[in-house]
């Protein structure tokens, strides 16, 4: 049974609360230190073991030498953001930034150097 009593309290309530959203874009997003965001790739600490590509359960996370150093490539649409090669790196090559916004419209521009 409709109480129109009891909706006229909840509406009350809230008129006198700050709204629960935020005016993102036009603001900017507060994101908490630890997000796990898009990867960020030190290729002077890499020493190529791949044990990021083994560990990560998408595919998609890619290390190859290029001349004498290494290089990172992940498919932006695949990785899931779960940070299991920042934990699994043993030279702390790779970390999550807070970086987001990574939506595209051409899918060939989600496989990045990073
Ligand atoms: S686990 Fe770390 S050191 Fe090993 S290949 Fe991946 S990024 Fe390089
Ligand atoms: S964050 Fe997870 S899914 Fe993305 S590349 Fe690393 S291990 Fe793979």
């Amino acid at each position: 049974m409709i109480r129109p009593g009891k909706m006229l309290r909840e509406v009350l309530k809230s008129l006198t609360k700050k709204p629960a959203t935020i005016k993102y874009p036009a603001k900017a997003a507060n994101i908490p230190d630890r997000f796990r965001g898009r990867l960020k790739f030190e290729a002077e600490k890499c020493i190529g073991c791949k044990l990021c590509m083994k560990d990560c359960p998408a595919n998609a996370i890619v290390i190859e030498k290029v001349g004498d150093k290494f290089e990172a490539t992940v498919d932006l649409d695949k990785c899931i953001y779960c940070a299991q090669c920042v934990d699994t790196c043993p030279k702390k090559a790779l970390r999550a930034t807070t970086n987001f916004e990574l939506a595209q419209l051409d899918k060939r521009k989600l496989k990045v150097k990073i």
